[in-house]
């Protein structure tokens, strides 16, 4: 299978005549300057698939019901709570299936699943016992993009100056009920095709200290994810117990490192900089969701100055654009800084297709031995026309995504995925979350 194209972004920069050669879903020639003949032809300039680095698909539901009356992170934790206790495997499924598609539409071509949600109501679990990592795995089949399963260890309530809090209401879910149980449950998770197993630290609200490093152990090279210092109430309450920062706490128990992700990183002391970059830990900033919960700006700019690889997540999914947390990442760099160009075009673009962090090394960048994975971007619409194809990322948005390609296979064409209408199958799996209510 041929694909061509008039403008693709290589990892040399923007070529134009740019011809594809596809076997087994790998790229095996990338050609400029050639002559399209029997290829396939791509409209508009082709970026590398982009990989979601950070999603909790189930917070889908929570989109246009949630933000408009005020509270806090921690009263739209309490509604996520109440969408968490209602899902079931088969109605995971279909919410999961409809928001991998959307996702899809957006360009997206993998993900890495922030995956909490691992047993039935009030912490039994199920028969089979991973049969919500299996919804997953079919969701994600389903829509057509891969899938980095981060099966979540989750321990206790939250953490304040008198330790670790017991696990109430819809949290039970989360829970294996301790680090063995959850490392036996993750072991007999089996990688498939199209995806691949990592582990998470839900975060040290959730871990307490003498877990840490057995995740890690657990990991064994794998992904291992972590949120990290996302509110100011999380620093206060690890500050007061253990008396160090979250960063320093994950450090001292071997958690961080090049294979490791710490997702928000958005109040960090200086002395917390220096050791993500130091020990190469790539940082996953989520925007849209940060600025929906009110959390804050992290120091994105200082974290990649000092080493650490810059990621992107849509994470709880209020917007599913990751050219818009592409073009977050230098916006919100710009009002906390006072400066223009904090990223370049080109650090953002490894950004927005960063897929090392969620283990899919040879996915993101269009050469001959990577994953035939593209996203088309049209360049003649009412927001691209006329612009500089060199700051598409600053332009475009999902809507002007036309076709989009994983392992060589379409999943998107002329903006529409090919499991229908992605709007009705959101509507047909959030709705009755809402009416049980
Ligand atoms: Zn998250």
């Amino acid at each position: 299978m041929s694909w061509f194209a008039d403008s693709a972004w290589l990892p040399s920069g923007i070529a134009h005549d740019v011809r594809f050669e596809v076997a087994d879903g790998r790229l095996t020639e990338v050609r400029a300057g050639a002559e399209p003949g029997d290829a396939r032809r791509l409209r508009g300039l082709v970026l590398p698939g982009f990989a979601n680095a950070h999603s909790h698909a189930f917070h889908r539901a929570l989109r246009g019901r949630t933000h408009g009356g005020g509270g806090t992170f921690w009263t739209w934790r309490d509604a996520m709570y109440s969408i968490a206790g209602r899902l079931d495997p088969d109605s995971y499924l279909t919410l999961a299936r409809a928001t991998y598609a959307e996702m899809a539409l957006a360009g997206v071509t993998s993900v890495g699943e922030f995956h909490y949600l691992h047993h039935a109501p009030g912490g039994e679990r199920y028969a089979e016992e991973n049969v919500m990592a299996e919804a997953l795995r079919q969701a994600a089949a389903d829509a057509g993009i891969r899938l980095t399963l981060l099966d979540t260890c989750y321990l206790t309530g939250g953490l304040d100056s008198t330790g670790h809090k017991p696990l109430v209401g819809p949290q039970l879910r989360f829970s294996d009920g301790d680090v063995g149980r959850w490392a036996e449950r993750v072991e007999r998770l089996t990688p498939s095709d199209g995806m691949t197993v990592g582990v998470a630290i839900h975060s040290v609200r959730a871990v307490p200290r003498a877990a840490l490093g057995s995740v890690s152990f657990v990991a064994a090279g794998r992904p291992v994810h972590a949120h990290v210092s996302e509110q100011l109430a999380e620093n206060a309450a690890c500050q007061a117990f253990y008396g160090c920062t979250a960063t320093m706490l994950l450090d001292d128990e071997g958690v961080l490192g090049p294979g490791t992700t710490a997702v928000h990183a958005t109040h960090l002391a200086d002395a917390d900089i220096d050791v993500l970059g130091h020990s190469r830990t790539t940082i996953c900033m989520c925007p849209t969701t940060e600025r929906d919960l009110a959390d804050g700006i992290g120091p994105a700019r200082r974290l990649a100055a000092t080493g650490c690889p810059i990621t992107l997540g849509s994470d709880q999914h209020a917007v599913i654009d990751l050219l818009e947390e592409a073009r977050s990442l230098e916006m919100d760099e710009r009002l906390s800084s006072g400066e223009r160009g904090r990223f370049t075009p080109t650090e953002l673009l490894a950004a927005l297709t960063g897929h090392a962090g969620i283990g899919w090394p040879d996915a993101g960048r269009l050469e001959a031995g990577g994953l035939a994975d593209f996203v088309a971007v049209r360049t003649d619409t009412v927001r691209t026309a006329g612009a500089d194809p060199e700051q598409i990322l600053l332009s475009a948005t999902a809507a002007d995504i036309d076709t989009v390609v994983v392992s060589g296979e379409p999943i998107v064409e002329g903006g529409r995925h090919r499991l229908g209408d992605v709007a009705a199958m959101l509507s047909a799996a959030i709705q009755p979350l809402w009416e049980s209510a």
